[in-house]
């Protein structure tokens, strides 16, 4: 079968591999649908992994094989997959932080999505796939994974009723996040240096959108929070920088949501300043199965739409491409159909 890898050098080889071969509790899926993840990009972008690698793991193919043991799903079931599992027993799992399981990340698929055919493991056969509903195509399908991660920041941001976000970064998480702040009656303001993402984030329901931080922004934030500033600042994107430009606009006791690296190594006071204005800091890493389920819900009932942010399918032989694309923001969300 045919894998497109991480390639030091030219970004993307396509290689020729063995088809994978299931244990008795995994299945084999023909890869139909793969998104390409922000977190795709970083890896690609810092060569973070090593040559040879096989990314992709916002999945969904046709059972094609399945061991023995395999009583979830059946051959021709079209299923979606996410690729990291936690162990539900250590410290980190009793204690609800399930991503920081160290198990978590050692978990994935084998090797990864972009690929023809991929191996899912037993533990994700039984934690994190799911048989796709009738009703849900493969492209929205490919949202579980990255809307989950958005449905698990909300649940740890507790928000209120009427509070108000700061949105910095309205690419294809920016937007799907616009949907459920609305969802929760709390205003969003979005700010986004791409003018057609931040009209399509109006039109999604966000209050205000800009892209810059402009006074006449600056003032319709004030204006709607009565000087305090929002309860909270949601970064999906930017750089600190950044982050220091717009802290003055998070309103005291408000908190910053970090849903992205910011990279860089800014050398700026910030904790000093969280400190002082009791500002807490919600970072939110990776989906955990019980938010997937959520998530795949939420698209089948359609509280979240999912079709207006694809913007290409493309062939796995055009994966760098993509990756390309999406780096220079020319594309929002992009597939792969190997
Ligand atoms: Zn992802
Ligand atoms: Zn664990």
């Amino acid at each position: 079968m045919k894998a497109a890898c991480f390639d030091r050098v030219r970004g993307v080889r396509i290689e020729e591999r063995p088809m994978p071969q299931p244990e008795p509790s995994d299945i084999i899926l023909r890869v139909d649908s793969c998104g390409i993840c922000g977190t795709d990009l970083l890896k690609f972008r810092q060569q973070s992994v090593s040559d040879g690698t096989v990314l992709g793991h916002e999945v969904v193919g046709t059972v094609a094989d399945r061991g023995q043991d395999v009583r979830k799903f059946e051959l021709g079931d079209r299923v979606v997959v996410a690729h990291h599992v936690p162990c539900y027993q250590c410290h980190y799992c009793l204690r609800g932080s399930l991503t920081m399981c160290r198990h978590f990340k050692e978990t994935n698929l084998d090797p990864g999505g972009f690929a023809e055919y991929v191996r899912v493991p037993g533990s994700h056969v039984e934690h994190t796939a799911f048989k796709v509903p009738d009703s849900v195509t493969d492209d929205e399908a490919i949202f579980m994974e990255p809307l989950a991660c958005c449905v698990r920041n909300m649940n740890r941001l507790a928000l209120a009723a009427n509070d108000t976000v700061l949105l910095v970064g309205l690419g294809s998480i920016g937007q799907m996040m616009v949907d459920l702040f609305r969802n929760r009656d709390c205003q969003v303001f979005g700010l986004d240096l791409k003018e057609e993402r931040c009209k399509l984030a109006v039109k999604r329901g966000a209050f205000a959108c800009a892209t810059e931080l402009n006074d006449k922004f600056v003032r319709e934030i004030k204006q709607l929070t009565e000087e305090r500033g929002v309860d909270v600042l949601l970064l999906t994107a930017g750089h600190m920088a950044l982050v220091n430009q717009v802290l003055p606009l998070v309103r005291d006791g408000g908190k910053i949501n970090l849903f992205a690296s910011l990279g860089g190594n800014d050398e700026s006071n910030i904790l000093e300043y969280l400190y002082h204005r009791e500002i807490s800091l919600v970072p939110t890493y990776s989906a955990t199965p019980d938010s997937l389920e959520e998530a795949l819900q939420m698209i089948e009932d359609k509280s979240v739409e999912v079709n207006s942010l694809l913007t290409d399918r493309l062939p796995l032989k055009d994966l760098y491409d993509g990756i390309t694309r999406l780096n220079n923001q020319e594309a929002m969300k992009i597939l792969i159909r190997p």
